[in-house]
This record gives C-alpha cells, structure tokens and sequence, in this order.
C-alpha cells in the first residue's frame, strides 16, 4: 500500500483487537455494489471475531444488492434516524467505507462530524478529506472491497474472513470493476478473488444476483434512454442521456434501476466521455464515466461539485434539468482539445 506507513496497522490492530466493542460501519449516500459489499464483508469478518457489527447507509439501497447471504442488519438513516441516533450513543468506533469526505454521507454527514470516539477510514478515491483518525486511503486499489481484504490480513484477522464475508467481498471488487473490465491497474483484484475462491463461493451465481436481477420496467426504461434520449457528439467524442422525473414516473421508477446506464455510451466507438443526468426532487443528479486520462472527477469537482474516480465520477447541479443539459453542452466546447487529445 502506497499511502499508508505501518504504524496504522498496529495502532489499529490495537484499536480493534480488544473483542466485544460496538462497531458502526457506516457507507455512502446511494451505496453501489462496493460499498454494500465491503461493509457486509468487514462486518462479518469483526464480528466473526467478536465485536458486535451494524451497517448503517445513508439512504435506500437497490433491490439487486439485497440477496447477500450474511445476516447482518443494515439500518437505512433516513428511515432510522432516531434508532441509528441512540446507536451511536453506545458506538466504540465507527468505521467509514467507500468514501472520504463526510458530505458524501448526505444527512449523516452532521452525525460523523460529531461523533467523538475514534473514527476509522478505509478508501480507495483520491483527495481524502482527513476526518479520520485512523485512514487507510489508497487509489491504486480497484475498489473498498479489495483494500479491505489487504488491511484484514495485515491486522491478523484473515482467518476470520467466512463464506459471507467472502461473497460480499468479491461482489464490491466485480461491481467496482465493472466485471473486470476497469479499475484494474495491478495484480491485486485478481489474487485477491484467486484467494476469495477459497471460502467456496459461487461466482456465477452472485454475477448473475448483480446483472440478471432486472425488472422489465428498468430494460424499457434503458430502452428508452438509448432509442429516445441519448445524443451524441461525434466532434467532441462525448455523449448525453438525461432523464426527467416523469420519464422515471412512467417506467415506475425502482432504487437502482439507471445503475450502468451512464457506461452505454462509451460502448461507442470513439466515445470517451459520457454523462446521465437525472432529474430528482430538488437537484440534478449527474454522474460521469470516460475512457483514457479523461479526468472526470476533476470535471465534476470543477462544474458540478462533485467527485470521484478519474474514470468514474458523480456530482449535482442545482439548475433545472434543460439548463444543466445546456451547461454541459456549453463545457464540451470549452474540453475540445482535451476530448480530442484523449487517449484510450
Ligand atoms: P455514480 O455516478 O455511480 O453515482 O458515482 C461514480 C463515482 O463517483 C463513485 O465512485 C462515487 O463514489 C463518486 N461520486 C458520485 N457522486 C459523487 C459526489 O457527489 N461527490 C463525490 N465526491 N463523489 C461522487
Ligand atoms: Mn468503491
């Protein structure tokens, strides 16, 4: 691990080997397949070992990540806030996954800010915002779920990793990777998924749980957003989809059920930019996919104040739905040379 000294490991070694603790693990606003998937598989792993583990996420998760094995109870914030309150009362630590900077907790952000006891970091997007006391922050790993399975063998508890921990550890490194497609740099996902095969778990059967798990409103839906409302621009080898609260009405809308649709257009050839915007109740959500040294957490730090991967990035605009597709029409001139020099 290239970020983090030693030093962390046996302060936190320390920190989480006295059993019985109360730990909180707590992931991002709209938690994906990483962040569902390492706070099940850590969860399971410490309280394999005995502390007593609760997952909390911020907000309502898809249906296609609720099939994991493990029994751990996964509290949603914004339904719980009053039981989540209390809990972290009792906490000894609280442990945040799959994001670095407190806004990304959305309406929790203001609890984690407040909590006093010490407070663990394990991450794998650039520009940690340092609200940890204990960080392990490292981009070159594919995903959360792949730098959990490190920082576990590292503090001594690999032999507490189970069947459940396993599985949900393997599905944070396949979503985050896109099947293995991106995020891939080093040899790391691949042997850690060569050493996750060890608990005997059924790889195809938890792909299949993830990709084939639709419902034929969300195949219309995409049908919808590729025939109808995608456009593309050749000259800037970029593409939109954007999509309004009553095209979401129409295809009854489900949690989850526009994940993947930004990565389509990249499908393209020549295509290494695309964005989906998608009209919520008071913002626009927007997320960013490209191909090559395309920076797309920096395009949407700088114009949508947001964030992420270099390939892969999130933000919002404000503006209404027209007006944010205009503005990003407008920044395209502005990228011309950059789209254009990009290379893939
Ligand atoms: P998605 O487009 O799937 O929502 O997000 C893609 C990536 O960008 C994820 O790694 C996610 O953590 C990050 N991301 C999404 N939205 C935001 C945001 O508003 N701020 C920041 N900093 N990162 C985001
Ligand atoms: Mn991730």
């Amino acid at each position: 691990m290239k970020n983090t000294g030693n030093e962390i490991f046996n302060s936190l070694k320390e920190l989480l080997g006295q059993k019985h603790q109360k730990m909180l693990l707590v992931t991002h606003e709209n938690p994906d397949g990483d962040a569902i998937g390492s706070a099940i598989g850590l969860g399971e792993i410490l309280r394999n070992f005995g502390h007593e583990v609760i997952i909390v996420v911020p907000n309502d998760y898809p249906a296609f990540l609720q099939w994991f094995s493990s029994d751990l109870e996964i509290l949603i914030y914004e339904r719980k806030k009053n039981q989540v309150k209390s809990l972290l009362k009792e906490t000894d630590v609280l442990i945040c996954l799959d994001f670095n900077e407190p806004k990304r907790a959305a309406k929790m952000e203001k609890k984690l800010l407040e909590f006093s006891k010490p407070k663990v970091l394990i991450d794998h997007h650039p520009n940690p915002s340092g609200f940890c006391d204990y960080s392990i922050s490292e981009t070159e790993f594919s995903s959360t779920a792949e730098l959990v399975f490190e920082v576990v063998k590292k503090i001594g508890l690999k032999d507490y990793i189970n069947y459940n921990a396993a599985e949900a550890l393997f599905t944070g490194i396949m979503t985050d990777t896109g099947s293995f497609s991106h995020n891939i740099s080093r040899p790391g996902p691949f042997s850690v998924v060569s050493s996750l095969m060890e608990w005997g778990i059924d790889t195809d059967k938890i792909h299949a749980a993830i990709y084939h798990n639709f419902s034929e409103n969300r195949m219309k839906l995409l049908g919808h957003c590729l025939g109808q409302k995608m456009e593309v621009f050749p000259e800037f080898r970029s593409a939109i989809i954007w999509i309004s609260q009553k095209e979401l009405e129409d295809y009854d809308f489900q949690p989850g059920d526009t994940e993947g649709f930004v990565n389509y257009p990249l499908s393209i050839n020549n295509i290494v930019f695309s964005a989906l915007f998608i009209e919520k109740k008071d913002h626009v959500k927007a997320s960013f996919r490209s191909k090559g040294n395309f920076p797309v957490n920096e395009f949407s730090r700088d114009h949508f104040s947001g964030g992420g991967h270099r390939n892969a990035a999130g933000g919002e605009s404000k503006l209404s739905l027209e007006e944010s597709v205009e503005k990003f029409k407008q920044l395209l001139k502005q990228y011309e040379h950059q789209l254009k020099e990009t290379i893939i």
